[in-house]
């Protein structure tokens, strides 16, 4: 049993108003897989746990052309992967989405929580980087964009304030082709060993971003354009991966050593630029 205060704002402006009251006491509760575990463990303390899952912004999930895909802090990965949109525009979203845990899981964890918990592990976090993913964040002092590429700060850690809350993660608008590889020990459910997200957008702008290889997640936006015939390219292939090899950092720990790492790193890339290459 826990022994936090468990608190259910049922409006944006009841739960900002607790945060400023309670600060770090208070730890918010969105799909609880991470912060229950981490309560239960005595690696997270608090006094207050505040249930997000009642406000109504925090639910919301929506397209549209000119913003792109809008998914609140309670919505959950399964509610993710069944938006028609993401089917139809997201498509490395859906890739990292069903590498993550099981179904099960996916009812209840979000994809904010995921972001949130900023675990380097994180399958959402490579895929929602190379997309240009932005937390729009809210406090009793107003609201904040925050593009994911300056979010994360270290293992667990990011930039929200103490007052503030995610309120949505935005993923813009955009055409090309995507595609997420994971590896992890064990079928099923485990963090990712190594996580490679590649990107490929229409006009040929190459990204890549990379999970468990460093205290935060790495994105490479810097690589350049490309036609699919030069990524098939040996020297480009080289070029890219020469790059990704110079960004990681991996440690060695219980999933993996670090020369594993760097090897899968290596091994990803390649199979990832191999797949943006090919003709649909
Ligand atoms: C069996 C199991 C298997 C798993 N497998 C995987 C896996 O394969 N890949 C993977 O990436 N993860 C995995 N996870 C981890 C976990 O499910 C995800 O990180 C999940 O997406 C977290 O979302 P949540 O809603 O449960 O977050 P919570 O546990 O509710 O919160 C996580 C953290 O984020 C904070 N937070 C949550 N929402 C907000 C918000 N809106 N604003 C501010 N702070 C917020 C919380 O205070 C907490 O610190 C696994 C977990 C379990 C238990």
């Amino acid at each position: 049993l826990l022994n936090q205060k468990y608190l259910r704002p049922e409006t944006l402006d009841e739960a900002v108003n607790l945060l400023a009251l309670h600060g770090k006491k208070l730890k918010v509760l969105a799909g609880g897989t991470d912060i229950i575990i981490g309560l239960r463990e005595n690696v997270i303390d608090c006094e207050y746990l505040m249930d997000i899952k009642r406000i109504p912004e925090m639910m919301e999930i929506r397209y549209s052309e000119e913003e792109g895909l809008s998914i609140g802090g309670a919505v959950s990965l399964n509610e993710v992967k069944d938006c028609s949109e993401v089917s139809e525009y997201y498509d490395i979203l859906k890739t990292a989405l069903n590498t993550l845990a099981n179904s099960l899981l996916r009812n209840r964890a979000t994809m904010v929580g995921n972001i949130c918990n900023s675990s380097p592990g994180g399958d959402m976090l490579p895929a929602a980087l190379v997309l240009g993913g932005v937390v729009e964040a809210v406090s009793s002092e107003g609201k904040r964009l925050i593009p994911l590429k300056q979010f994360f700060l270290g293992v667990k850690k990011n930039v929200l304030r103490e007052n503030e809350l995610a309120l949505r993660v935005i993923l813009p608008p955009t055409k090309g082709k995507g595609i997420y590889l994971k590896k992890q020990r064990i079928k099923g459910h485990d963090l990712s060993q190594v996580g490679v997200a590649a990107y490929l957008k229409e006009d040929g702008a190459l990204s890549i971003a990379l999970g468990a290889v460093a205290p935060v997640p790495i994105l490479i936006n810097d690589l350049g354009t490309y036609s699919k015939e030069q990524l098939r390219d040996d020297k480009t292939v080289k070029t890219v991966v020469t790059k990704v090899l110079k960004a990681i950092n991996p440690i060695s720990d219980q999933r993996a050593s670090k020369e594993y790492r760097i090897a899968m790193a290596k091994h990803f890339t390649v199979q990832a630029l191999r797949e943006l290459a090919k003709e649909v």
